[in-house]
């Protein structure tokens, strides 16, 4: 059976204090909470992930990075390596968000390589896609999101996708409030299976799971969870509150 994934992608966000606090409030909220199958997950800031992994070793919670570098050490100054996330026990890492391709010029070539290096180190990638607004209102999602998973991801063999998540996230419903609908991601995530299933097979394609990101709240991730093809959400503005990042993760 596919794993269910809620990850929450802290970005920029929070102080020490503030990440001491927002752990201390999720483990309560979690305490008790019955999660079959689930995984989840939360990715702090890289100079709080040491502490994150430390407080939440005895928690369901998992540690995610947000970005790594792909060359194995050297003269890259402002960049972490697969080895030093490692080290600190983050092993998983979140590649490919749309801020990272639009702010800092990720290109699905890089990421191909940054994919490639975290899956030889061993760590889980929750790997990031998804259309522009104008793409979609040009009914040329499918093709944009067909060609960020070939150019990133269709290099890798088969046997590489037992660490690889795939999180949808269509840039226009990032932040905006303007959420996909139910039936608009599940129709994307077929779409993304069906490729999956062309590119390798299809017990491959059945095994990967596929994360819808872009506004997920409390009031609307059960109807998207609920979806055959939505194993999960990848969490923004929401996970920053322990009460509503719990509550979308019960609601999985
Ligand atoms: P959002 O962000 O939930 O705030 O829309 C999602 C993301 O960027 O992963």
């Amino acid at each position: 059976m596919r794993q269910k994934i809620v990850a929450g992608n802290w970005k920029m966000n929070n102080t020490l204090n503030e990440t001491k606090e927002l752990l201390k409030g999720l483990k309560k909220e979690l305490k008790g909470v019955k999660l079959d199958n689930t995984r989840v997950i939360i990715a702090p800031t890289f100079v709080n992930l040491q502490h994150a992994v430390k407080k939440t070793a005895k928690s369901v919670l998992e540690v995610s990075a947000q970005n790594l570098h792909q060359a194995k050490n050297g003269a890259f100054t402002g960049e972490i390596s697969a080895d030093m996330l490692l080290d600190i026990g983050v092993n998983v890492v979140i590649l490919g968000h749309s801020e990272r391709r639009a702010y800092f010029n990720e290109t699905d070539e890089a990421l191909a390589q940054k994919v490639n290096t975290a899956v030889a180190k061993g760590l889980d990638v929750i790997f990031c896609f998804g259309e522009q607004l104008e793409d979609r209102q040009n009914e040329n999602h499918f093709s944009v999101v067909e060609s960020q998973l070939k150019e990133a991801l269709f290099g890798l063999q088969a046997e590489a996708f037992k660490n690889i998540i795939l999180a949808y996230e269509p840039v226009w419903a990032i932040g905006t409030g303007q959420t996909a609908t139910a039936d608009q991601a599940q129709e994307m995530h077929e779409f993304i299976r069906g490729l999956l299933a062309k590119a390798y097979d299809a017990k491959l394609a059945d095994s990967v799971s596929i994360l819808y990101g872009g506004s997920v709240k409390p009031n609307n991730a059960e109807e998207i969870f609920s979806k055959p093809d939505v194993d999960g959400g990848l969490i923004g503005g929401a996970s920053l509150k322990e009460k509503d990042f719990s509550a979308i993760v019960k609601s999985i």
